[in-house]
Formats: structure tokens, C-alpha cells, sequence
């Protein structure tokens, strides 16, 4: 259930698909890796191997932005639905809630975790939380002790991108924790520290287009999508 575009592979499961296969990994105590993939994250991986080797090693590489939709379609491929990282974050939140399974909230400045641990109780009121801690703890062996002790099955880490991803990879067998996702600035969002699209955009896909207003600079990142596609379109 891949696909690959510029050496980096994609996972072409829909929710409903992940939801469950994320439950039978708990169940079957077996490790998943969750990482967000969007066009960005592919270019810089094809001019970068540790990289590119390291989203590969994901168990579930969620297609994170129109643009991986756009080169899936050029590609004849079966990617229809776009995963972002903080809906499949509130995905595995409401599944945990389900099934009594618990979440860890690693990352983000100090507070930010616990500000977004009371947003997701109040929206999960039966969510069990584990444990939370910021992203600025120098001591590893406490981060890691702190999250073994929490008995969690889930983990959250919101370091930034690839250092959450490095993180999780060097630490998974330390861990007896189920699934790992790294979720970027998505403690930030859920803390309401920073907003996210209206529901309008969010509905058309157009959460670029608000981005973009908020926060003009992203005219960078979002150049690059054209050259994007056309390396995938080139690429056989
Ligand atoms: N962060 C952290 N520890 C660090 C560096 C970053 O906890 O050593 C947090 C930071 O506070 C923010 C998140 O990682 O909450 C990074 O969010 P950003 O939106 O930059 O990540 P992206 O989604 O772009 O990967």
C-alpha cells in the first residue's frame, strides 16, 4: 500500500484503513511509525539519503498536502484522500478514546502540552493521557524513563521536522510504547497558541491559500510545488 515519488514512498491507506490498522498494532504490541509527508519533505529528501532512508523506515507515511495528491493522480496512482498530521493525531485520540488506549504528548515549549492535553480531554472527555512533557528537556534518559513509566500506547512527538523523526527512530527501541508520530507545531495549534485555517478553507482544501494570508512568507515553500510536480511528472 505504497507509492513512490522521487524515492520517497507514501502510504496510500485512507483513515478508516489506518485507524484500524493502528488498533491491531497496539493490540499485537507491535511498533508503528507515523510520519507526515507533503512536497517539501520529498525534495529535500532527494537531495538528502539519511533523510530519504529515514521517512522510508516509517511504518506509515501519510500523504500531508494536495501536492502529493496531485502526484499521485499524475502517476495513475490510489491516494485520494489527503492524512494531515494533526487530524490523524485527533484520529488516534478519538480511536484511544474508543479503545482504551493512552496517549504521550512529547514537545512544544514548556506548557504547551499541558494546554493541549485540556483541549483534547474536552474533546475526548474519556481520552486517558498518559503523561506530558516539553521538547526543551535536555536530559534523555528522563525523557525516556518519564515516557516508559507512563505505560503509554501512543506517542506524540512534536520536536519539528526531521528532528522528531531522528528522535523517534534513535529512541524506538528503548520505548515500550506502540505508536510513535511526530506532529510538528500541532501542540501548538490544539494549545490554541497559533490558529488554524477556518473551517471554510479547511472544507476546500484552500488551507494554503489562508496560510499563505497569515503568513505571507510561506510564498517560499509554496513556489516550490510546480517544480514538484513537474520532477514527478518527468521522473519514470
Ligand atoms: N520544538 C521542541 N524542541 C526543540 C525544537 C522545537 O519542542 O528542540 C517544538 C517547537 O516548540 C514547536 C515544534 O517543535 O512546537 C515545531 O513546530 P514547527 O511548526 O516548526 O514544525 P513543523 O510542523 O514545521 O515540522
Amino acid at each position: 500500500m505504497k507509492e513512490r515519488f522521487l524515492g520517497v514512498d507514501v502510504s496510500s491507506h485512507s483513515y478508516e484503513q489506518l485507524k484500524k490498522n493502528v488498533i491491531d498494532d497496539i493490540n499485537h504490541k507491535k511498533q508503528s511509525f507515523i510520519v507526515a509527508i507533503n512536497p517539501e519533505k520529498i525534495l529535500k529528501a532527494q537531495q538528502d539519503e539519511n533523510l530519504r532512508n529515514l521517512l522510508n523506515k516509517a511504518t506509515y507515511q501519510i500523504p500531508d498536502g494536495v501536492g502529493v495528491l496531485v502526484a499521485s493522480r499524475l502517476k495513475k496512482g490510489n491516494i485520494k484522500e489527503r492524512v494531515t498530521g494533526i487530524d490523524m493525531l485527533l484520529t488516534l485520540c478519538e480511536q484511544a478514546e474508543e479503545h482504551g488506549k493512552s496517549v504521550f504528548l512529547y514537545g512544544a515549549k514548556p506548557g504547551i502540552a499541558e494546554e493541549a492535553k485540556e483541549e483534547l480531554v474536552r474533546k475526548y472527555p474519556g481520552l486517558k493521557i498518559a503523561g506530558v512533557l516539553d521538547g526543551y528537556e535536555k536530559d534523555e534518559q528522563k525523557v525516556i524513563q518519564t515516557i516508559n513509566e507512563s505505560q503509554a500506547d501512543i506517542l506524540f512527538v512534536a520536536l519539528g521536522s526531521p528532528k522528531q523523526e531522528y528522535w523517534i527512530v534513535d529512541h524506538m527501541d528503548e520505548l515500550n510504547v506502540s505508536i510513535f508520530q511526530g506532529v510538528g507545531g500541532s501542540f501548538d495549534v490544539i494549545s490554541g497558541r497559533i490558529k488554524r485555517a477556518p473551517d471554510f478553507f479547511l472544507r476546500f482544501g484552500l488551507e494554503w491559500l489562508y496560510r499563505l494570508i497569515a503568513e505571507p512568507w510561506r510564498i517560499k515553500r509554496q513556489i516550490k510545488l510546480p517544480a514538484f510536480l513537474l520532477k514527478v511528472w518527468r521522473d519514470k
